[in-house]
This record gives C-alpha cells, sequence and structure tokens, in this order.
C-alpha cells in the first residue's frame, strides 16, 4: 500500500482552490491543473507548487484529486492521468457526477493499476474554505485508509458508504434535501418580502427557531440584499438534479422536490441565470 506524500489537484473553480490550499498547509499538494491555465499559473505561484499545464506535469503523484464540473470532465482527467500515473497511485474524485461515471472512471483507472474513490462533499464554499466538508465515499475500505491523511486536510468527517458508486448516490439524495430546501426558504423569504416584513429582523428570527438552516444562515441575508455571488452555481445544481432524476426514474420514482426544482432551475439557467448562485431562486419566488 502506496503511502501519499505528493499529491495533484485539479479543477481550481469554488471549491477547489481553498480545497488545494488546504492540502499544501499539509505540506501535501506538488501540482494544480485546471481547463482554464490561467488559474492554475496563479495559483500555483501563490502556493509554490507546479503549475500542470499537461496531464505529464502529474507524473510523480501519488494521488491526483478532481473537482471539475461535469461528468465528461471526469471522464476526460481520469483517461489522461491512466496514462501518466504509477500503478498503485489514487484518484480521488469529489466532482458530483451520476454514479455510474464513477464505476467507468474507476474501471478505465483499475486497467492501468490505479485506485479510485468517488468522494462528493458537502458543506458548500464555507466549508472548503474552514476545511468542514462532510465528505462521502465510495469505494474499497482498505483505499479510503491510505486517503484518510489527505482527505482530512479539509473533511469534518469522511464517512464510507459502499463500494464505487455509493459516494454519489448519497450525493444524489444530499441534492434533493438541497433543492428542498432552497425552494422552502426562497419562497418563504420572498413570502415575507411581500408582507412588507423587515429582512433584516426576519432572517435571523427565522433563523434561530425550528426553521433555520445552513442555507438560511449563509444565504438568507444575500438573496434579500438582492446578491447572488456563487456559492454554488444554479447551473450546476441544475446538472445534479438531472442526475438525480434518472437515478429516481431507474428505481420508478418521481419526486416532487425534483421536478418542481428542474423546471425552476432550467428557466434561471435559460434566463441567463446559470452562473449565478442557487439563492438566486428567489428571482422566480418573486415574481410568481
Ligand atoms: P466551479 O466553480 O465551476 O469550478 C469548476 C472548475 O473545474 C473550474 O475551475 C473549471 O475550469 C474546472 N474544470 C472543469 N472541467 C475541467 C477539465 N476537464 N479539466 C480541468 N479542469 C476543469 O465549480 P465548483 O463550485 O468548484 O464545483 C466543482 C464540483 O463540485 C461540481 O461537480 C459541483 O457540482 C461540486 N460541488 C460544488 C459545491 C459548491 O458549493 N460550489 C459543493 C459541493 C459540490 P474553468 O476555469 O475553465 O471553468
Amino acid at each position: 500500500m502506496n503511502a501519499i506524500h505528493r499529491v495533484g489537484f485539479i479543477g481550481l473553480g469554488a471549491m477547489g482552490v481553498p480545497m488545494a490550499g488546504h492540502l499544501q498547509a499539509k505540506g501535501l499538494l506538488a501540482a494544480v491543473g485546471n481547463r482554464t491555465p490561467a488559474k492554475a499559473e496563479t495559483l500555483a505561484a501563490q502556493l509554490g507548487v507546479t503549475a500542470a499545464m499537461a496531464p505529464s506535469d502529474f507524473a510523480g503523484c501519488d494521488a491526483v484529486v478532481l473537482c471539475v464540473s461535469k461528468d465528461a470532465d471526469v471522464l476526460q482527467c481520469c483517461r489522461d492521468l491512466a496514462g501518466i500515473l504509477a500503478a498503485g497511485a489514487l484518484v480521488i474524485d469529489h466532482s458530483t457526477v451520476a454514479r455510474e461515471t464513477a464505476l467507468a472512471a474507476a474501471a478505465l483507472l483499475a486497467e492501468s493499476g490505479i485506485a479510485f474513490l468517488d468522494a462528493p462533499v458537502s458543506g458548500g464554499v464555507e466549508g472548503a474554505r474552514n476545511g468542514k466538508l462532510s465528505v462521502m465515499v465510495g469505494g474499497e475500505a482498505d483505499v479510503l485508509a491510505r486517503a484518510q491523511e489527505l482527505l482530512s486536510a479539509y473533511a469534518l468527517r469522511v464517512t464510507r458508504m459502499g463500494p464505487t458508486g455509493a459516494g454519489q448516490a448519497t450525493k444524489a439524495v444530499n441534492q434533493v434535501l438541497v433543492a428542498g430546501i432552497a425552494q422552502a426558504v426562497c419562497e418563504g423569504l420572498a413570502f415575507g418580502e411581500a408582507l412588507g416584513l423587515d429582512p433584516e429582523s426576519l432572517v435571523p428570527t427565522l433563523a434561530a427557531g425550528a426553521a433555520g438552516n445552513w442555507f438560511l444562515d449563509k444565504r438568507g441575508a444575500t438573496m434579500m440584499a438582492g446578491t447572488y455571488t456563487p456559492g454554488f452555481k444554479s447551473a450546476l445544481l441544475l446538472k445534479d438534479l438531472h442526475i438525480v432524476q434518472a437515478m429516481a426514474e431507474a428505481l420508478g420514482r418521481r419526486y416532487s422536490v425534483v421536478e418542481q426544482s428542474l423546471v425552476d432551475y432550467g428557466k434561471l439557467v435559460d434566463a441567463g441565470f446559470g452562473e449565478e448562485d442557487t439563492s438566486a431562486l428567489i428571482r422566480l419566488k418573486r415574481g410568481g
């Protein structure tokens, strides 16, 4: 079992930048890469690590961590790394993708003797910044044991949910709750505005009682002020909801929160608000 000393990180967005920073603080980060290379150059210079301009720049890494956008991006990164990393290396994917994508990634890396963990995260950019993410892992227990030290750089809780794909299945459940909470909070706060209630009193009053939750706490005041800086982009939640819907359909189920959220976030993305935080849902609730 190879120890992990040199880690590469691919995907330097809202989540990836702070997560890579925590790995650097632990002395584990060797190289960072990103689709738009300028982001990798800037962060590499800040952290004093290699800016990976090609997959070959990750050669010699014991582990490479992914936090990219979509399924195709994860598979592309895994194909690139399969030809580069040594047998015995490990790829950990923190992106939110389909369970089938996790299975495909694990299979293609296994052909080169490279281990894989699907390890989607929850906790938002705040959780990434303060190192308090919840990590839901699919894969072999001994592989996770090898990754524990690395994951502890930015995780409050790491849970093995089962074999490969179980992490993404858990994240799909998580996104049903995330979408439902966004629906309830955005609708409730729009209702409060329509009733003429003072937002500065309303949000902390609700947050102190049984209606309190992470989304209200972190996004309530900003959405009422009309600010929707991600955070978590609406286009990414729409991507997740399509994954959830496909999984539910495979079970012969339809869930009203998921169906309504697909319609609403589809409208937001079509209207050009896909890069805004998921709290931009209040735009629709104000209109309705
Ligand atoms: P983001 O801000 O859009 O960042 C994604 C990053 O990945 C961008 O820097 C992008 O490069 C890079 N990227 C995409 N495809 C790539 C590829 N093929 N090769 C290399 N780099 C690539 O997204 P995020 O909010 O950090 O989220 C990342 C993942 O975590 C998503 O799957 C998301 O659903 C999930 N997630 C997000 C949150 C959240 O609160 N934001 C929470 C939990 C999970 P460019 O610079 O070219 O765009």
